[in-house]
């Protein structure tokens, strides 16, 4: 049980997904989504362009692979542009990937009486905080932060380990990544890894 679950507010409001990558986020806000149709809302789904999982950029996919249609934007003010006015649950997934302005967004979407699902990664591959996701956790009413499985040692993974060429990415590698040569593991603080120097990489049983 999750907390949107018995949440009745009077107008608005914002709820949060938070966690790591593979902590099934999409899974939740898609479970959301399903439940807030079953109930005849108006529901509008958008997701970062940067995220092209399975390549279906115009769906929200979770890794067990349930997909809903989205609509990709670019922006917070792409959203704001999209949103119509008789829309009753706005659901927005990959929100690390926007713009501060989604921030701001959310909270004016709520106070038009819409109640609003922001899902995204919390923590970028250093486990720093990333992008506007710690603001929105803190405007929201609701927050539920999810965990993975870390594949070393099997306890709740609450970190993304960046691999490049199999190897700890360095602290110095950028927040964003395009090309997608990266990947991706969860990991638990004990396991993960980010060496600040070349050298350092000599340190790390791999
Ligand atoms: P997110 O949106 O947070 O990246 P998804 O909802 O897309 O997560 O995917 C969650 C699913 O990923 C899980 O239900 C599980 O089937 C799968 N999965 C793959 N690797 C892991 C892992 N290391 N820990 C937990 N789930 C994993
Ligand atoms: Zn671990």
């Amino acid at each position: 049980m999750t907390s949107d679950t018995y949440f009745t507010a009077r107008g608005g409001w914002i709820e949060v997904i938070a966690g790591v990558m593979f902590s099934g986020k999409s899974e939740e806000l898609l479970r959301r989504v399903r439940r807030a149709a079953i109930a005849k809302r108006r529901v509008q789904v958008f997701k970062s362009h940067l995220d092209g999982r399975y390549a279906g950029v115009f769906k929200v996919s979770s890794h067990d692979g349930r997909t809903t249609e989205a609509i990709p934007v670019d922006t917070a003010a792409q959203i704001a542009e999209r949103v119509h006015v008789d829309t009753d649950v706005v659901a927005i997934d990959e929100a690390q990937f926007l713009d501060e302005r989604v921030v701001s967004l959310a909270t004016d979407l709520a106070a038009r009486g819409k109640r609003v699902i922001v899902a995204g990664t919390d923590t970028d591959f250093r486990g720093e905080p990333f992008g506007a996701m710690p603001e929105l956790m803190a405007v929201a009413e609701i927050v539920d932060k999810l965990h993975a499985i870390c594949v070393r040692c099997g306890h709740p993974a609450s970190r993304n380990q960046r691999l490049i060429d199999g190897k700890p990415a360095l602290y110095s590698s950028p927040t964003i990544m395009v090309g997608g040569a990266e990947a991706y593991e969860a990991r638990c603080r004990a396991c993960h890894q980010v060496p600040r120097r070349d050298e350092d990489q000599a340190d790390l049983l791999i």
